[in-house]
């Protein structure tokens, strides 16, 4: 039978003005309506224009393996600005060696204008796949993986950049290794004005209660152990989404996605948890670089509503089973030994914030006082615990109220048990600390003065402290 020959654009071929300028925002529009970054900013951006090498030094030296497996590069959508969307694929195609990417697959999700993903299948290499409804970004993520004809996967979203060389380092670590997953260092594209910003290379993934996925700045122990060989690969106990490379056979094995998340977020926890439990393993690659524009809200709706996207997980607990995973403790234990755990004693737990800021033992010990420093969500110094025997706990120290009387400074002191000058709950909702003994509150009014005070409870904003997490009802 005969087949008829399609026209394949390279991509310096590809007509921008065109694809783009079909979408631009109209004078008077608001440019962050659509995208939640400023579309004008990126519209205005060549697609192939170049932004800084942020490798550190030693990755310019480094000689990759010559035998990398090629890759399907798998980019899911769902009303991608078409800038965006553009310079992702050719980036990908501009900073890959040609034999390492078998094919980029973009799925897209349901967007509002089919053509925004159908106009570049026509350029080398891309292959377009649409859903014809809204899957959301895991079941997209899969049927994409499930198109894919090469042995390893590269999983990226829809506005990203690559950098020199960012996929060479992530493949030799899956050649070598099947049940590696890695990402690269994510850089930042400023979702304002899309200036390409490195990030730094000593960062993990981690969590918190609220499964919120944060960055932990490793410790000086961990950076000292790096300063013999800044561009080792580097654990990380989570990957932050939906950027990093992974075996497809191991993909499948391990049982890709579950099929019943919708929508977005949890699955780069859920997948993280299954790599490391079920015998794998996860790592950032320093000497690979991608940017990302991160943004503040989510730009799609969420249909059904944001609370209804998670579903039973008996099927996947069951599969772990079969894969003989190991237990989640044994995750927290050897894998996040950082993160603390709440236990049984604790009502509410972490940090204990008022604005930006938080409540801080600013390296104090016992008689020290307690002040508040701006949130940085790493736990130390501004980890605490409401416990059910109503102390406000920092390790074995407590937030004591040595003299009743309002304006008097709070003291660390070592948890006593049943001493009622360190008894406290939460009023007001859970907004407010009150000392039990004296019924005055928590108060910051005098931080830059000396430490933190009770004082006679009111609504102002210096009395006002929320908990990461509140295990009450
Ligand atoms: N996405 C999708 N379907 C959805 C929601 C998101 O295909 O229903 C895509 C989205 O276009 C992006 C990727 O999934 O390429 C990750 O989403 P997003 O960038 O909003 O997540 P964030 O990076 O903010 O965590
Ligand atoms: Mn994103």
């Amino acid at each position: 039978s005969l087949t008829i020959p399609v026209a394949v654009v390279r991509w310096q071929d590809f007509d921008q003005d065109l694809y783009v300028g079909a979408t631009v925002v109209r004078p008077g529009q608001d440019p962050y309506a659509r995208n939640k970054f400023n579309q004008v900013e990126s519209d205005k951006l060549r697609m192939d224009r170049s932004v800084p090498d942020t490798r550190h030094d030693h990755c310019r030296h480094k000689q990759w393996r010559t035998d990398l497996p090629a890759s399907s590069v798998v980019i899911t959508f769902h009303n991608e600005a078409r800038s965006a969307l553009l310079r992702t694929v050719v980036s990908v195609l501009k900073k890959s060696p040609a034999h390492l990417v078998k094919e980029i697959i973009l799925v897209d999700d349901y967007s509002d204008n089919p053509e925004d993903g159908a106009l570049l299948g026509k350029m080398e290499k891309v292959r377009v796949l649409r859903n014809d409804r809204r899957e959301g970004l895991m079941r997209s993520r899969v049927r994409g993986a499930d198109a894919a004809t090469a042995s390893v996967l590269t999983f990226l979203d829809s506005h990203c950049e690559c950098n020199e060389h960012w996929l060479e380092p992530l493949l030799e670590r899956v050649a070598e290794d099947k049940t590696r997953v890695v990402s690269p260092i994510i850089d930042v594209i400023n979702m304002d004005n899309f200036q390409y910003v490195g990030a730094s290379a000593d960062l993990k993934g981690g969590f918190d209660w609220n499964l919120v996925f944060k960055w932990d700045y490793m410790t000086l122990e961990q950076r000292r152990a790096r300063q013999g060989n800044p561009i080792a690969p580097i654990k990380t106990p989570m990957i932050a989404g939906g950027l990093f490379v992974m075996d497809k056979n191991y993909f499948e094995e391990l049982g890709k996605y579950d099929m019943m998340m919708d929508v977005w977020g949890g699955e780069n926890l859920e997948i993280s948890f299954r790599v490391w439990q079920c015998g794998g393993g996860l790592e950032i690659i320093p000497c690979s670089r991608v940017g990302h524009v991160f943004r503040k809200q989510h730009p799609y709706t969420f249909p059904g509503g944001s609370g209804t996207v998670f579903a039973s997980i008996q099927s996947r607990l069951e599969m772990k089973k079969r894969l003989g995973c190991k237990p989640f403790k044994w995750y927290l234990e050897n894998v996040y030994p950082e993160l603390r755990v709440p236990d049984h004693q604790d009502i509410a737990f972490g940090a204990l914030q008022q604005g930006q800021n938080c409540l801080d033992t600013l390296g104090h010990f016992a008689d020290g006082v307690v002040g508040v420093y701006e949130c940085h969500n790493a736990g130390g110094n501004q980890e605490w615990a409401l416990t059910k025997d109503k102390s406000v706990k920092h390790m074995d120290l407590c937030l004591t109220v040595v003299d009743r009387t309002a304006g008097s400074q709070i003291k660390l002191q070592g948890c006593r048990e049943n001493d009622s000058r360190q008894k406290w709950e939460q009023i007001d909702n859970n907004s407010k600390l009150r000392h039990v003994g004296s019924n005055l509150c928590l108060d910051s009014r005098s931080a830059r003065n000396g430490g933190l005070t009770v004082e006679v409870c009111s609504p102002s904003l210096t009395q006002q402290w929320k908990f990461t997490l509140n295990l009450q009802p």
